[in-house]
């Protein structure tokens, strides 16, 4: 697809799906390089409107929205990797300009088809056995034991849809928990630490990758990223790759963020892959203030069609998440030196609710 859209030029307008926060830190980068932003969204309250030039509040299987929508903008891209297959077919069979390309949806959007794709182009991942139905679980008990992490096909995030699972009379139940829907059985892997790779890889193929990032999790909501992560450099150079290797086989254009688990034994270290999320990525927050071109800038330069930044780490880098009503803490935040602090403006601080953010950088 790509090989066929125009270069985009300042003042054209992106088309984005999805109304959270990613998309409204990518209208902010995108508004520095002179694009205009058009937030399609179903969420009155989406905290992307307040930032954006045009916003349409609608369900995305409204057809006649989605047309004056795609219609509207010069090339659109995603926020959140959920959106339905079926909007993404209406608008690409609408002749609109999408990237990346949705196709790479139908393989991030299921753990199944995720991991499948993984291991056929050789990439570890955690061992994994399939439940479609009731019969498949005795079976899956068998080949992946106990402990485990029982996961949903599709629509999982930050732990939803999710149960571990310690003995084999659990899985049942757990699946039963889950709504009985398909799902995958995972072997619990006992990681070392758990990293990121940001990477953004071009229109022409080009690729660029962000120092691996260290993540560590609370109640299954990514709590702080630490950069560069502490594993030795040529962990570090392997994970890099693993996302080149994904990157080039999707020919994927913009952002995308390669989540993988270190594994320690005798010494060494393996990487295991969790998941792919095509899209920018809460691990990359870090890049607004401790580098000289954001996961945000990159992505718009990579789907826009112009040559990818070349960013430079300002120093050590810590981004701790504010969830929840942790954003009550603003105040102290907002007068610690060195402190950049980001409230992305959504009206109610629910438990769980990604707030904000604030990243330090320390020096090297
Ligand atoms: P996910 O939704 O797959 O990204 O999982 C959310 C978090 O749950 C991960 O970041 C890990 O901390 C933990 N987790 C997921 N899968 C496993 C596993 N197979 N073994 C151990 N921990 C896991």
């Amino acid at each position: 697809m790509a090989d066929n859209l125009p270069v985009l030029k300042p003042g054209s307008t992106l088309g984005i799906l999805g109304g959270g926060q990613l998309g409204r830190m990518l209208i902010m980068a995108a508004a520095r390089l002179g694009l205009r932003s058009h937030v399609y969204s179903p969420e009155p309250d989406s905290c992307a409107f307040d930032v954006a030039s045009e916003k349409t509040c609608a369900a995305y299987d409204d057809d006649g929205a989605l047309t004056r929508f795609a219609k509207s903008v010069d090339l659109i891209t995603y926020e959140f990797e959920n959106v339905p297959a079926e909007t993404a077919d209406f608008l690409v069979s609408s002749r609109s300009a999408v990237l990346p390309d949705p196709v790479i949806l139908a393989t991030t959007q299921d753990r199944l088809a995720e991991k499948t794709f993984l291991i056929d182009f050789g990439i570890g991942t955690a061992p994994f056995a399939e439940i479609g139905s009731e019969v498949d679980i005795s079976v899956a008990a068998v080949q992946i034991a106990p402990p485990a992490v029982l996961k949903t096909r599709r629509l999982g995030y930050d732990g939803k849809g999710q149960a571990l699972v310690t003995g084999d009379s659990d899985v049942a139940a757990a699946w039963k928990e889950l709504g009985e829907v398909p799902a995958i059985l995972e072997g619990f892997i006992e990681f070392e630490r758990e990293i990121s790779v940001v990477a953004a890889r071009g229109r022409d193929g080009s690729y660029v990758a962000y120092d691996p990032i260290e993540n560590i999790h609370r109640d299954h909501i990514l709590h702080r990223s630490l950069i560069p992560a502490g594993v030795p450099a040529a962990v570090g150079k392997e994970a890099v790759a693993i996302a080149r290797k994904i990157a080039d086989e999707l020919s994927y254009v913009g952002v995308l963020t390669v989540e993988m688990f270190v594994v320690e034994k005798d010494g060494a270290h393996q990487l295991l892959v969790n998941e792919i999320a095509p899209r920018v990525h809460n691990s990359g927050h870090w890049t607004i203030d401790g580098a000289t071109v954001s996961q945000f800038e990159q992505h718009v330069r990579a789907i826009a069609g112009w040559p990818l930044g070349k960013p430079r780490r300002l120093g050590k880098v810590e981004m701790t998440n504010l969830v929840g009503d942790e954003i009550e803490g603003w105040k102290k935040l907002i007068a610690e030196p060195g402190a950049a602090l980001h409230i992305y403006g959504k009206r109610e601080a629910r438990p769980g609710r990604k707030m904000g953010h604030v990243t330090r950088v320390k020096e090297k």
